[in-house]
């Protein structure tokens, strides 16, 4: 099989990771996955099954009624397949986002969803975003990076996308969200989130997109023929 590429790209919640990857991925022609997308996806079919994220008995008990699949249209836009259905745009919620960090502490779900991350790398030349990609899922990636920013900036971010989408927003709510998200993520047992020892960190708080972008194709281009 011939030689794929991967970039691990890292860090906490709205660090920008999405943005970037996506970004990064059209211009290189790599194949984009959004590995939180995943988490999400078992977050709701759990909560449709209302199984709280906590339970990790009703966790184990449910999860083996759980297909998931990622799909890919024709604009390379990924789709989450929960047992057949899209379940893409349901996932989004702050709700999901909470759940998703707390059923994703669990061994049992990582497990579950460790091989089907490392198919599409071995498959495709990808730029995967999450927690652990550079230091569980894809150790051995050409590229990692860990994407970062203050609690402050992410949450002045997300409250500004949020607000331009005409949806409503309350900044202090969305920090305190931000803040418990990070704090789960670093502080499970299971492949928290942490900076992997050969990752060139970029804080953004004080970058614009395009800066961030541009820092970022500087760091691939030095590893990966582009
Ligand atoms: O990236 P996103 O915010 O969509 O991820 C939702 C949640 O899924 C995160 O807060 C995190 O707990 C979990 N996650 C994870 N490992 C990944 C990606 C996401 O634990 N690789």
């Amino acid at each position: 099989m011939a030689k794929t590429y991967s970039i691990a790209i890292d860090g906490p919640a709205g660090a920008g990771k999405s943005t970037v990857a996506r970004r990064l991925a059209k211009e290189l022609g790599y194949q984009y996955v959004d590995t939180g997308a995943i988490y999400r996806t078992v977050a709701y079919f759990l909560d449709l099954w209302g199984v709280s994220p906590k339970d990790i008995d009703g966790v184990t008990r449910y999860i083996d009624e759980l297909t998931i699949q990622i799909e890919y249209d024709e604009e390379g836009t990924q789709h989450m397949m929960m047992n057949g259905m899209d379940v893409t745009a349901d996932i989004r919620t702050q709700d999901i986002s909470q759940k998703a960090s707390l059923v994703s502490a669990h061994a049992v779900v990582r497990d579950m969803l460790l091989d089907m991350q490392r198919d599409v790398a071995k498959k495709y030349n990808v730029i995967m975003d999450g927690r652990d990609i550079g230091t569980v899922v894809l150790p051995r990636a050409d590229v990692k990076i860990f994407l970062t920013a203050s609690a402050e900036v992410r949450a002045r971010r997300r409250t500004a996308e949020l607000l331009a989408k005409g949806q409503k927003a309350d900044y202090s709510q969305i920090l305190k969200e931000i803040q418990q998200r990070d704090y789960q993520d670093t502080h499970r047992e299971v492949a928290p989130l942490k900076l992997a020892r050969d990752s060139v960190k970029v804080d953004t708080s004080d970058m614009d997109i395009e800066q961030v972008i541009g820092q970022i194709k500087t760091i691939v281009g030095k590893k990966i023929p582009v």
